[in-house]
């Protein structure tokens, strides 16, 4: 079996879903997807190029391949590794569809047949706590069992969002800020009006974007310890990992981050300094699912669990709960497309999250089948639909 395209389709849903799909001379296919940003879907095609004629299922070889050919061109981080985590996701899937058997099956089989899922629930309608309890409540009664709010973004006492014509000029304030009087109660408010609108057993997750200086991402993470949160997310950039050191070990509210973290070597010091209690791999994007199963089990050598971030439409996000399913140190894994109400019609079969929770099937590959009317009528203006006219 050889290799013979690389083609993607680019989705428009609430990110741009960079659909891949690997073909060869056997007729086998394989599905997958890549964290979206500029240049992506390019870089997809420019490394899949470098595969053409290799026998597919040398997954390891083709990644190395393809890391050492763009080295000169950033494959140690970033819009590479993204590209190149999209088509190793297509390989596995293509792996399983060529020998009958599901993803989690090549990473040792499962701990679990159901992966829990968290639903990113971004704000409350209104900046009023009473808001947010309210949005965390409708989403308990879905099923969820797990949810996370931004504490930063929009934030009434941090910045005036009313009068900004940019809605993301919040994502521009500078790191190292200093949080007020004002603004500590009112997250304080919000986190402790979710923990009581969802009760004690909801793991509830709060998301800071890497805003606040070392001592009051302290003083935050101190004040939110009565409320229980599963985790603080980024109060501090993980960059300075001495920094973001300090911040975990100073609050036994745990501290979580890796979203922007590439490869084992991005989060390699992070884990051995322990300067996280919980690891947020991005799996379409920081390498891919042989790349995360490596930082999982890095982290699972110092008692570090791991709740991926995740953005991706079906096919990215049951491929990585295939490979989460598969490490005994799994949390919990992100749902970002809530608000999407036809995320779930992107695949045949039904929606992948039922009650909160991706039960995976015994389907060769990662199981799903892409709903072709409903991708052709998402796919992004500009991008074509797997080499075809959308
Ligand atoms: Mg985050």
């Amino acid at each position: 079996m050889k290799i013979t395209k690389v083609r993607t389709a680019v989705i428009d849903g609430n990110f741009p879903w960079v659909l891949v799909r690997v073909e060869t001379d056997a007729g086998v296919t394989g599905l997958g997807e890549a964290y979206w940003g500029a240049g992506v879907a390019e870089l997809v095609h420019r490394a899949g190029e470098l595969l053409i004629g290799d026998d597919p299922t040398n997954i390891g070889k083709l990644v190395f391949l393809m890391e050492r050919c763009l080295s000169g061109e950033g494959a140690q981080a970033g819009a590479t590794v993204t590209a190149i985590s999209g088509i190793e996701i297509a390989l596995w899937d293509l792996l399983g569809r060529a020998h009958g058997l599901p993803i989690s099956t090549f990473f040792g089989g499962r701990f679990r047949d159901k992966v829990r899922v968290y639903a990113d629930c971004h704000a409350g309608e209104t900046p009023d706590p009473a808001s947010y309890a309210e949005k965390a409540k409708a989403i308990v009664a879905e099923g969820f069992t797990a949810l996370k709010f931004d504490l930063d973004t929009p934030n009434p006492h941090a910045f005036d969002v009313s009068e900004d014509p940019h809605a993301r000029r919040q994502w521009v304030e500078p790191y190292s800020r200093v949080i007020g009087a004002a603004e500590l109660r009112w997250m304080v408010a919000v986190v402790k009006a979710v923990r009581a609108a969802v009760g004690p057993d909801v793991m509830v997750a709060m998301d800071a974007h890497w805003k606040f200086n070392v001592n009051d991402a302290i003083r935050l993470a101190q004040a939110l310890e009565p409320f229980e949160l599963v985790w603080l997310e980024d109060p501090v950039p993980p960059i300075n990992i001495e920094a973001q050191r300090a911040v975990t070990q100073a609050t036994r509210t745990p501290i979580c981050t890796g979203e922007n973290l590439y490869r084992l070597e991005g989060f390699r010091e992070l884990i051995e300094k322990q300067a996280a209690r919980i690891i947020a791999p991005d799996i379409p994007k920081m390498g891919g699912l042989m790349e995360f199963k490596k930082v999982a089990d890095h982290a699972n050598s110092y008692y570090i669990p791991m709740a991926p971030h995740n953005v991706a439409s079906p096919i990215g996000t049951v491929a990585g709960a295939h490979v989460s399913a598969a490490i005994p140190n799994f949390l919990v894994m992100e749902y970002h497309a809530h608000d999407v109400d036809w995320w779930g019609d992107l695949v045949e079969g039904g929606p992948p999250i039922v009650d909160g929770f991706i039960a995976l099937s015994d389907k060769p590959g990662h199981g799903l089948t892409l709903n072709e009317g409903v991708a052709r009528a998402h796919v992004k203006k500009g991008h074509s639909f797997f080499g075809d006219e959308p």
